[in-house]
């Protein structure tokens, strides 16, 4: 008996079964560019192999100017079919099922070739799109029903035609980005010519046993979005055109609402997906913020939809589905929604990865191999490298002794799990405890390692982390001023105006703590939904509240410091710092750049500007909070040093600067496969 029984059960297409109701969504690697395809093939079929129900690649081009940028990977000749074979066969091989993403980008292709029904530049791009003429619209659905026919001859068990997230096919659905006047645009009828000529070519071009999903933007988030009855009925001509399943599509890239960031509450939008459900006969998918099997089990048992969607957390665990169907669903590596290794990479160009997984996208490289010879090993500090490392030691069948000088395991993160919309950290703590506990580490919990005490080990590991920073202000030594250690531990009154000294991720966090200390909108979706101005499509075109978001008051009056001239938070998450800066924008915390401190008092933090320190400025404040970075925590090794015992330093006690969880974890891991 499973605890899983609608998550696990098999889902019959008519000419073909899925051996359960899990869909390992779309998401882009990067790995597509490298030309290494075995690589590639590797990463899905690990995937495959561990259960899940049907994988949708990363999206494919299906001509230069829809690339998302310039050589995006594309299925053009006779040798790209190939290079996708050494995929579906590895795929097939390990009893999966794989259909590949069809991605025109539309306006949102990063390059002056782009295309779009009207030569509108979106507000995320340079580039002005060239509107398509007639034989241009006629060649962008010729090159989607050629690259589906080239899918099936490269083996793939179907297509998803990517219709939402604002790119191409998305586009011509609605008058924010088609202003045409022919038959492609006024009317819905015209609007929606376009995707529906799409899918009665792609459908033609693949024959009828050939899974077809298409990918629906039901709730744009942008102005004059679709409104609830262009998207049902867009659902209903897409069955007929040919779809086999209707996936979720949730805002467009350009929307100034998350939608599957950490802040957002899990499972969010799947209300929109259950508003379609009895609309159509074919399958609905729903998808964004699932990251468990007991949500996604519960959204099947409660008719929200018949197939859940899952892309991250597949990179945090490929073994999400066996995980879940063995019972083990506590072993299952959480994701946590930080963008930070995954789309953050994706785009920089680099290869997506996972900051809890740090395999993902290097599995030909990074193996957890049993080693060769049994040592003892010795990890000093269980906040995130420390817990990696004794983890993957043990795994390899190390004997592995844990120190850690606090009660409790989590380090850093422990602080990270305090702010408002970072409760996910708290399942990464959660599921470092089990696995300690799975892989036979010793526990040493409020214990501080002595050098005699680790003289005997074979290899020893220092994780002791880092301190905070003294960024020296004359004053900070007044009643006034608390560290951001204090101010998350919650054990120190914090006044209600605050200055915070220092805007990087940890003066963000603190400041986020602050404005809405005590709420948790990202448990209540209600809230959650009220505080961005989300609301029923039915009520207003593209889901957006005519009047805004309603966002709570703040708790307290934050205004953040830097001295960089630069705009604060500039530096944070690619994909998640425009949602920290615009949280805080919402709720009246005045953010300042280029200031030198120049002296704490009772009335506040004194400031000036340039290097002439001119402008002398009072911010107000009843307390100054120190968020000044922090510098690596090297006693120990330093004592390691000198008593001749080589040992390794990783995380923060190796390099302070840019430190974050997920170097941290990826450095534990790779040491310790060396081991
Ligand atoms: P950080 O990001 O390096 O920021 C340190 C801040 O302190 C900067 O604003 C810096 O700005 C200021 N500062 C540095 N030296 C100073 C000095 N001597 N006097 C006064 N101010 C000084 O460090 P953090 O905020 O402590 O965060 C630590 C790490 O955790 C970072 O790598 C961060 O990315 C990561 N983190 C990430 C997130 C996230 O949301 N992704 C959240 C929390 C933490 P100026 O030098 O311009 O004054
Ligand atoms: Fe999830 Fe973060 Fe891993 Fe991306 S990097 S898959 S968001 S845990």
């Amino acid at each position: 008996m499973t605890d899983y029984p609608h998550l696990l059960a098999p889902l019959d297409l008519g000419f073909t079964q899925l051996r359960n109701r899990v869909l390992m969504g779309s998401m882009h690697t990067n790995l597509e560019e490298t030309g290494d395809y075995r690589r590639l093939a590797r990463f899905y079929a690990e995937r495959a192999a561990a259960g899940a129900g049907l994988i949708v690649t990363g999206g494919i081009a299906p001509n230069r100017e829809g690339g998302v940028f310039p050589g995006a990977a594309g299925l053009y000749t006779a040798e790209d079919v190939a290079n996708h074979r050494t995929v579906t066969d590895a795929v097939h091989d390990a009893g999966g099922k794989i259909a590949m993403q069809i991605l025109h980008a539309g306006r949102y292709a990063y390059g002056p070739d782009c295309v779009a029904p009207s030569a509108i530049k979106s507000p995320i791009s340079p580039f002005v799109p060239k509107e398509l003429d007639e034989a241009g619209i006629e060649k962008q659905i010729a090159d989607f029903a050629t690259t589906a026919a080239r899918a099936r001859e490269a083996g793939y068990d179907g297509v998803e035609v990517m219709g939402s997230e604002g790119y191409l096919i998305n586009e011509f659905l609605v008058t924010h980005t088609n202003r045409r006047t022919d038959r492609w645009g006024g009317s819905y009828e015209n609007r929606m010519r376009f995707p529906l000529e799409v899918m009665r070519r792609v459908r033609a071009a693949v024959g009828d046993d050939f899974i077809v999903i298409y990918r629906l933007s039901m709730i744009d988030l942008v102005p004059d979005g679709s409104s609830w009855d262009e998207v049902v009925r867009l659902a209903r001509e897409m069955e007929k055109a040919g779809a086999t399943i209707i996936n979720t599509g949730i805002g467009w890239h350009e929307a100034r609402i998350p939608t599957i960031a950490t802040s957002v509450p899990r499972a969010a939008f799947a209300w929109v997906t259950r508003k379609l459900m009895g609309e159509v006969s074919v399958p609905v998918i729903t998808s964004n913020r699932i990251n468990n099997p007991e949500t996604a089990e519960r959204l099947l048992a409660e008719g929200y939809a018949d197939m859940v969607s899952m892309a991250r957390p597949f990179l945090a665990d490929p073994e999400f589905v066996k995980k879940a169907a063995e019972g083990r669903a506590r072993e299952i590596a959480p994701c946590i929604a930080c963008n930070q290794a995954c789309l953050d990479h994706t785009f920089q160009g680099k290869i997506s990865s996972c900051l809890v997984n740090p395999r993902a996208g290097y599995e030909t490289e990074l193996d957890y191999t049993p080693a060769d010879r049994r040592k003892t090993v010795a990890v000093v500090g269980a906040g995130p490298a420390g817990l990696m490392a004794a983890i993957v030691a043990a795994r390899r069948g190390h004997h592995v002794t844990l120190f850690e000088r606090d009660a409790a395991i989590g380090g850093q993160l422990n602080m990270a799990r305090r702010i408002p919309g970072k409760e996910e950290f708290d399942g990464l703590v959660a599921w470092f405890d089990v696995m300690l506990e799975r892989t036979g580490v010793d526990r040493r919990l409020g214990v501080t390692a002595t050098v005699e005490a680790l003289s005997g080990f074979d290899e020893v590991i220092v994780a002791t982390g880092v301190v905070p920073r003294d960024p020296g202000v004359p004053g900070q030594d007044g009643p006034n001023v608390l560290s951001y250690v204090d101010v998350l531990a919650g054990n120190r009154p914090v006044g209600h105006r605050v200055a915070i000294i220092g805007a990087g991720g940890i003066g963000f966090d603190v400041a986020e703590f602050l404005v809405d200390e005590g709420r948790h909108p990202a448990l209540d979706l209600e809230e959650w939904l009220a505080e961005w101005g989300v609301v029923d499509p039915e009520k207003a075109r593209g889901g957006l509240d005519p009047a805004g978001g309603h966002p709570a008051p703040p708790v307290h009056d934050v205004t953040l410091l830097q001295r960089k001239a630069e705009k604060p938070g500039r530096r944070l998450g690619k994909t998640t710092g425009w949602i920290h800066r615009l949280t805080l924008q919402r709720k009246g915390v005045r953010m300042i750049g280029g200031v030198n401190y120049e002296r704490i008092d009772a009335d506040g933090l004194h400031v000036s500007f340039g290097e002439t320190r001119d402008k002398p400025t009072l911010i107000p404040a009843d307390t100054v909070i120190l968020c000044a970075g922090q510098i690596s925590c090297r006693t120990l090794a330093d004592q390691l040093a000198a008593a001749g015992i080589a040992h390794h330093v990783i995380g923060g006690a190796d390099v302070a600067a840019e430190l974050d969880a997920k170097r941290a974890i990826g450095q534990g891991a790779r040491l310790a496969a060396t081991l």
